[in-house]
């Protein structure tokens, strides 16, 4: 079968499928099964509109095609009884209906559009939840592990003294020096250079000891100290 009608061209491909093409353009505009093909209005004949003409709507989101033969020599019919030999679905109007046509096909998109939209907001819905309790998961874990580092810290601070001393960086040479009132313990920190009380007597504590710049950065450092005077953990 191939049949010229309006703008377009309707030829089959073997029984079960058919092309329909934009002539001018040679353009294709749908290929698949007859039988997907929903006739939705058929007028044979120069009647109301004087234009014999069909409606076809395409399984492509429902696409309606409005085919019309000016100067139809039966090719309306022709291509109707085709078609509906060939297994599409006849769902006509009256003529008297057929303004409904376009407007139930306007209906329809509305109701894909809806139905898409919904969708959308499942997929939407489903991956926040997702979302929430992957994040729900994490925080779960970030707080077991506090947790752990908490009661570590507990059990190894238990029976210590707590003391605090100023941590200085000169920004400048990179030295650290310290101002504390802690002589006694021992292992506290290697890198210091200076002895506690050559520090602990310096006039401007935020001065460099080592270049004189004045140009430090200033941290407080807390160490657990036990009863034997060694430092057993150390937090800045
Ligand atoms: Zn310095």
């Amino acid at each position: 079968m191939k049949i010229k009608v309006g703008k377009f061209l309707i030829e089959s491909l073997d029984d079960k499928v058919i092309q329909i093409l934009l002539k001018k353009r040679n353009k294709i505009i749908w290929e698949g099964n007859i039988s997907d093909i929903e006739i939705t209005f058929y007028l044979p004949e120069k009647t109301i509109s004087r234009v014999p003409s069909m409606i076809l709507v395409l399984p492509v989101e429902h696409l309606p095609i409005n085919i019309v033969n000016r100067h139809d020599n039966g090719e309306i019919k022709n291509l109707y009884e085709y078609l509906v030999s060939h297994g599409s679905v006849e769902n006509l109007h009256s003529i008297f209906t057929a303004g409904a046509v376009s407007h139930s096909t306007i209906r329809k998109e509305t109701e894909i559009n809806k139905a898409k939209l919904r969708e959308k907001r499942v997929i939407e819905k489903e991956n926040k939840k997702e979302e929430a309790k992957k994040e729900r998961a994490i925080k779960r874990q970030i707080r077991a592990e506090k947790a752990k580092i908490d009661l570590a810290n507990r059990r190894r601070r238990a029976g210590c003294k707590e003391m605090k001393e100023e941590k200085y960086t000169c920004t400048v040479c990179h030295t650290v020096w310290y101002s504390n009132d802690m002589d006694k313990i021992k292992n506290i920190h290697n890198a210091l250079t200076l002895s506690n009380y050559s520090v602990n007597h310096m006039k401007d504590i935020s001065r460099c000891p080592k270049c004189g710049s004045r140009a430090s950065s200033h941290k407080t450092v807390t160490y657990w100290v036990d009863k034997k005077g060694n430092c057993v953990d150390r937090e800045e």
